[in-house]
């Protein structure tokens, strides 16, 4: 057995980056912005922070590293932390939404690019920072775009630059892949610092059973499983990693790889005859993190690694010792959907750049192998040749209101990295003077400075504040933190459960007086939260206790913000009559009056905001079955199929909302656009 004598130290100095170590420092020094590529795994997120810090960037602020996502944030910190010998949230911490692991001593700071958004707006000169790191820059996540223009904006204007600091920001841009000229011209030609990549050849190869005409079925999944119980019994020893799209997928396919791996008899069934086993470890954003960890380790000797991931091991997370690749060519992305106005996360074929960035994630020790379940012409017909950015796809309303807030008045005009669409601007406008969050001529209104204060929807947070403004607040904050977190509730898959599951949770929405799915998360909220044995409560009532236990942390965190701007002396005052389900139920009309749907025929529901969907309620919905009674509702999100259906659903009455329609046809948008554009 050989000897460790320690394992980080050496790992980090055998990373391609470490050889440029005194270089990066001085062109950190020498310029205003830089923009860094290499490889993915050259260590350029756990240690460019790392050497900045040695070399004294932490005397006059901290270093600040943004990630587009919230798992890399953490697992980031927790690596370098380790690395650098620290207690996590002391000199090296993170802060994602609603989770702050910093503190007064905390130098080095990772953190989701919405973070630093924030932190913009509470001061935009940033004089808590010597160093801000963009990273992951390639992914054109939306927040990062709009960090990117905000900066430009900022320190290419020499005054402005200094202005408010001792000495001006330094801004550092990280990508895997090459827009990197296009970075720097965007960046007013900053020098672009290249670190060379060592990579292996991976050879591709397509399969047979995913074509064009498989679009819409699931029936990847089984195919992934089957090409990788293929691959570890004919391939020699190497680690594998599956990409499919989101958590239940990759809990399934790990189900069915455990079953299947269990009758294979390494004597006659595997070709390589030094492998004797199969390790099965899923990867997914939500994942606790301690079953994070095991991802990195090495496998035990003569046992085959398998991971199955989301595209976060496509760039975010390396994971060493990574031979072959089974490649879905599906993703979970935010798209927005233009047959119900709304954002919906929605599984879509990947782009050609993308396939290609999760082959090389097999070369990075010795050659590789990528297996690809679609055909040639699926990659022809269905792949676009790049993913198209966020900010051209997704919904606009939070950081048009943002920029708004920060004193960026034309919206159209602000340096974006790739304009999104007008139209998509416009409707942002559109939705955030329907809110009340802008005035007729675009301006922000008192309103809209307190909405911008919460990370949430703004729909939510428009409920929200009017909840607050009727002493109601109670009731609001803890739905919109049970909306803030994922999967509450536990779906047992079997329908005889399934029936038992559904019961119990309309029994607890009855508890509050009215029928509803945000009556329901707030029952839940209330009695989980008053009973004395709470993860035994979450057992009993098919409820995840780690959802619900983040969504008591957030409903704190919510109720802070919330009471910082009650203080305030011109907070909203408003009285009401009436009992406290209508108020509830009249509260959350203010910030969804824009999801408002009427019954049309039987089951189904036509949407009452021009787009005039059909839409029906979905089978988890409580109001599921009781569509005969109902006549308008409100709902919160969309599951798009063959069928576009409503989850988190609530009835209400015709004139709660009577007042509020008009607004979704009264405003012109040229006017909202012609003022932009002044
Ligand atoms: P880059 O940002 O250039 O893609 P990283 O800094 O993320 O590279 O990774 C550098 C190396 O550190 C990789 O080999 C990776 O496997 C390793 N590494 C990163 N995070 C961890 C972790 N949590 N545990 C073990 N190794 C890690
Ligand atoms: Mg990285």
């Amino acid at each position: 057995k050989s000897t460790r004598s320690d394992p980080k130290e050496n790992d980090s100095k055998n990373l391609p980056i470490y050889q440029h170590k005194a270089k990066l420092i001085q062109a950190v020094k020498d310029s205003t912005f830089l923009v860094i590529t290499g490889e993915t795994g050259s260590g350029k997120t756990t240690q460019l922070p790392k050497y900045l810090h040695q070399a004294g960037f932490c005397k006059d602020g901290k270093i600040g590293i943004t990630q587009p996502r919230r798992v890399a944030a953490i697992t980031v910190a927790q690596r370098v932390a380790h690395e650098m010998q620290c207690t996590l949230g002391r000199e090296v911490g993170y802060q994602v939404r609603f989770d702050d692991c910093t503190s007064e001593s905390t130098e080095v700071k990772y953190m989701t690019d919405g973070c630093l958004l924030r932190e913009i707006l509470a001061d935009p000169v940033l004089p808590q920072y010597s160093v801000v790191i963009l990273d992951e820059v390639h992914e054109r996540s939306l927040n990062t775009d709009i960090l990117l223009g905000l900066l430009k904006k900022r320190l290419s204007n020499p005054a402005k630059a200094t202005k408010g600091r001792e000495s001006p920001l330094k801004v550092v841009v990280m990508s895997a892949t090459l827009e990197t000229d296009k970075l720097s011209a965007f960046l007013g030609d900053c020098p672009v610092f290249a670190i060379p990549g060592r990579m292996f050849p991976v050879t591709s190869t397509f399969g047979f059973a995913v074509g064009p005409k498989d679009l819409e079925s699931t029936g990847y999944v089984k195919e992934v499983v089957k090409v990788a119980l293929d691959l570890h019994t004919s391939e020699m020893a190497g680690d594998i990693l599956v990409f499919l799209t989101g958590q239940s997928e990759i809990e399934r396919a790990c189900d069915m790889l455990y079953e299947k791996a269990e009758s294979i008899d390494y004597r006659y069934d595997v070709q390589d005859q030094t492998v004797e086993g199969l390790l099965i470890l899923p990867l997914y954003g939500s994942m606790p993190t301690d079953q994070q960890r095991q991802i990195f380790q090495p496998p035990p000797p003569g046992i085959r690694k398998c991971v199955v991931a989301t595209n976060i091991a496509a760039t975010s997370l390396t994971i060493n010792g990574i031979k072959y690749i089974v490649d879905s060519g599906f993703v979970k992305q935010l798209n927005h959907n233009s047959r119900v106005g709304m954002d919906i996360l929605e599984v879509v074929p990947i782009s050609k750049s993308e396939a290609q960035q999760r082959a090389g994630r097999a070369g990075r020790t010795s050659a590789g192998k990528c297996f690809r379940i679609y055909n040639k012409e699926f990659w022809e017909k269905c792949m676009p040749e790049y993913t198209v950015p966020e900010i051209q796809r997704t919904s606009l309303t939070a950081v048009i209101l943002t920029l708004k807030c920060l004193g960026v008045h034309d919206v159209i005009r602000f340096p974006y990295p790739d304009c999104p669409e007008e139209r998509f601007i416009l409707e942002a406008l559109k939705q955030l003077y329907q809110f009340d969050a802008i005035d007729r001529r675009g301006r922000v209104t008192r309103l809209g400075e307190l909405m911008v204060e919460f990370p949430l929807h703004p729909g939510l947070t428009r409920a929200l504040l009017k909840a607050a403004s009727l002493g109601c607040q109670d009731l609001l904050l803890p739905v919109a933190a049970m909306l803030s977190v994922e999967n509450i509730f536990i779906r047992p898959g079997h329908p005889e459960k399934q029936k038992e599951a559904d019961t119990i949770h309309r029994a607890l929405a009855a508890k509050t007086g009215s029928m509803n799915d945000f009556a329901t998360l707030l029952s839940v909220f209330q009695s989980c939260k008053s009973s004395d044995r709470p993860s035994a409560w979450c057992k009993d009532h098919w409820v995840h206790w780690r959802a619900l236990k983040s969504a008591f942390s957030v409903e704190t965190q919510l109720r802070d913000i919330l009471l910082r701007l009650q203080q305030k002396r011109d907070f909203p005052v408003e009285t009401f009559e009436g009992n406290k389900s209508e108020l509830f139920r009249r509260c959350l009309c203010t910030g969804y009056f824009t999801n408002v749907a009427r019954r049309s025929v039987g089951k189904v529901f036509c949407t009452m905001d021009g787009h005039g969907s059909m839409v029906h309620i979905h089978p988890a919905s409580s109001l599921f079955d009781q569509e005969g009674e109902l006549h308008w509702i409100i709902f919160h999100d969309v599951l798009v199929t063959s069928r576009v259906y409503v989850r988190t659903a609530c009835p209400i009455r015709y004139e709660w909302v009577k007042d509020l329609l008009p607004k979704l046809h009264e405003v012109d948008v040229y006017e909202l656009s012609s003022v932009a554009r002044e």
